[in-house]
């Protein structure tokens, strides 16, 4: 049983939370990991946010689709907005994930680029950084950091948009120099 919380402010901030993660699409065993709202009440707020029930069923992700190419781009911009965010400001663990999701829509929107990376994924691939299964490693050719397996070596490390793959080729080449652009300039954040 989760633990009450102490407030009706308080509590107001925890619901306020969780309309926003879910506006943002997060999958209920996020909410129930980031909120200390009983499972029933997030359900409820679900419901009456989306207007259906959520989707039941475990987080199906392994680390392997943070490595994929575009799925690598999109995490490592991700994940460079949220460790600057992590350094400077002093925000609760939950809050600096929602404000770090949404900056990554606002890239991407810039970008003209669809969001690859689901609230969802992006809370796992925090957790897979917590947990050492993830980290970030710096391509020795353009200095960006990218999401990487922790054995990485980082002399011989080249990132998938300074190497990428042939099908990337075609067609794909001017979204993915903006991108770069875009993971250049929250690197150097
Ligand atoms: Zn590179």
């Amino acid at each position: 049983m989760k633990t009450r919380t102490k407030s009706l402010v308080q509590e107001a901030h925890q619901v306020e939370r969780a309309v926003q993660l879910i506006k943002m699409g997060a999958r209920i065993q996020l909410l129930s990991s980031t909120t200390q709202l009983p499972y029933e009440r997030l359900v409820r707020i679900y419901k009456e946010v989306m207007g259906k029930s959520p989707s039941k069923g475990q987080l199906p992700f392994s680390t392997d689709w943070f490595l994929s190419w575009q799925e690598n781009a999109h995490s490592s911009l991700f994940l460079n907005v949220h460790e600057y965010l992590n350094k400077t400001a002093a925000m609760e663990e939950v809050d600096t994930f929602i404000k770090a999701y949404r900056l990554y829509l606002e890239h991407v929107q810039l970008l003209e680029v669809d969001p690859v990376l689901s609230v969802t994924r992006a809370w796992r691939l925090v957790q897979f950084v917590d947990n050492g299964m993830l980290t970030m490693t710096a391509c020795s050719d353009c200095g960006g950091h990218f999401v990487t397996y922790p054995h990485e070596i980082a002399k011989h490390y080249v990132c998938g948009l300074c190497n990428p793959p042939a099908r990337a080729g075609h067609g794909g080449g001017n979204a993915l120099r903006r991108e770069k652009k875009a993971l250049a300039v929250a690197a150097m954040a």
